[in-house]
């Protein structure tokens, strides 16, 4: 759990992209390749890092450090990506960054 300390918001994306690129260098040692862990379809591109509990959620309910936890990070294709977050998503935030 939080012990309720303040992280910057510099401090906090500076966490979540270490942790996508974390996620993302990790998935492809393990498989080769990157592909959306949804669907397993090499067309449902491009990929994105998705949230499973959105960092808006994250930091709402105390839990911050799960914005940079790599479990909860999935790789997503943009459809599923969409399909999960809806309509609202900011994709400035998600772009692949390696
Ligand atoms: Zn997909």
């Amino acid at each position: 759990m939080s012990n309720g300390e303040k992280i910057s918001k510099d401090a906090r994306d500076r966490k979540i992209s270490e942790a996508k690129r974390i996620k993302l260098t990790e998935f492809f040692e393990d498989n080769g390749y990157v592909v959306c862990e949804d669907c397993q379809r090499n067309d449902c591109l491009p990929i994105d890092c998705s949230h499973n509990i959105s960092v808006k959620e994250a930091c709402e309910t105390g839990r911050t450090e799960l914005c940079w936890d790599i479990n909860n990070i999935t790789l997503r294709g943009r459809e599923c990506h969409k399909k999960k977050d809806g309509l609202d998503l900011r994709f400035k935030n998600n772009e692949l960054n390696i």
